[in-house]
């Protein structure tokens, strides 16, 4: 265990887990914070809201090999932990917890198959097989490391976060899941570690994906569910360099494609893009 400045790294899950048992003991509330590291503020403010309603923040660090189906991009992902440090003392998180693969995945460990309630058919499901059964995979083996009483997760990556809750409930782990709100650049990209990769020429374009969104979400009472797809299309297509890889306006319970906008569910836009070899995505809340 290493500290900087009060803030407690580790590597080991035991002796993380020691820690967690004394501040258990002392009463504390534990919220959890898992990360992929390169963190910037849409990852500080999830920190800031563990803050504010538990007593003791933890954050891991694990860039997972599991939800990458493509080797390139976890080879590419960027990492960067001194940095991500020096954000996490100055935000006043009170532990760290950075593991090394043998420590997540022990060799003797069960490569589980998630049941997840057919949320992951569409979207990132469809585009990237076998993603969420490791994402699914790694935060289950967090929660049972950390036991948290909350964990956080940005809406930024909405499927990602029906799913983390399908999965707490499925497999009966003790944890409120609390989802926070998109963190954004001035001019409207979604924050993302992927963003150090964008190109120049990408990244000019890039804030085209939340303007897209925010079109449909200006027109959704007016036009057809056609007309706003074609829309989109011809925004992201004018761009010049950014290409779809899907745009689907969902239910926002069950993440299936709507057929019509209803005023009595909660309906979603979602958007994967490919910004040269970077894949971003995005997505509104048309009815809440
Ligand atoms: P990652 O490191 O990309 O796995 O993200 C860790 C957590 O930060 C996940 O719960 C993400 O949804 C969340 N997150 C990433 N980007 C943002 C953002 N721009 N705003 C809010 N939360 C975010």
């Amino acid at each position: 265990m290493l500290q900087i400045c009060g803030m407690k790294v580790f590597d080991r899950i035991a002796s993380l887990q020691d820690e967690i048992f004394q501040q258990k003991q002392n009463g504390k509330k534990i919220g959890f914070v898992p990360t992929m590291g390169a963190l910037h503020p849409g990852h500080i403010s999830l920190v800031k809201e563990s803050k504010e309603s538990t007593d003791v923040t933890i954050v891991s660090i694990f860039v997972n090999p599991t939800q990458f189906n493509n080797k390139n991009d976890l080879k590419t992902y960027p990492r960067a932990v001194d940095k991500d440090l020096a954000l996490l003392k100055e935000v006043g998180c009170d532990m760290v917890f950075i593991p090394q693969e043998s420590e997540i995945y022990p060799e003797d460990m069960e490569q589980k198959q998630y049941e997840l309630n057919g949320l992951d058919i569409f979207m990132e499901g469809e585009y990237r097989p076998g993603h969420f059964n490791g994402v699914a995979m790694v935060v289950h083996r967090l929660f049972d490391i950390v036991s948290p009483s909350i964990s956080f997760f940005g809406e930024k990556d909405f499927q990602q976060l029906a799913i983390i809750k399908q999965m707490a409930k499925n497999e009966a782990v003790d944890v409120e899941i609390k989802g926070c709100k998109i963190i954004r650049e001035n001019d409207g990209l979604a924050m993302s570690s992927r963003n150090l990769l964008l190109e120049p020429e990408y990244r000019t374009t890039a804030p085209e994906i939340y303007k897209a969104l925010k079109d449909v979400k200006a027109n959704a009472g007016d036009k057809s569910l056609a007309d706003l797809k074609k829309d989109v299309v011809s925004r992201i297509e004018n761009t010049g360099n950014l290409k779809i890889e899907y745009f689907e306006i969902v239910d926002t319970v069950n993440l299936k494609p709507v057929d019509k906008i209803d005023s009595n569910i909660g309906v979603t836009a979602c958007i994967a893009v490919h910004a040269g070899n970077v894949r971003l995505i995005d997505n509104i809340t048309i009815i809440s």
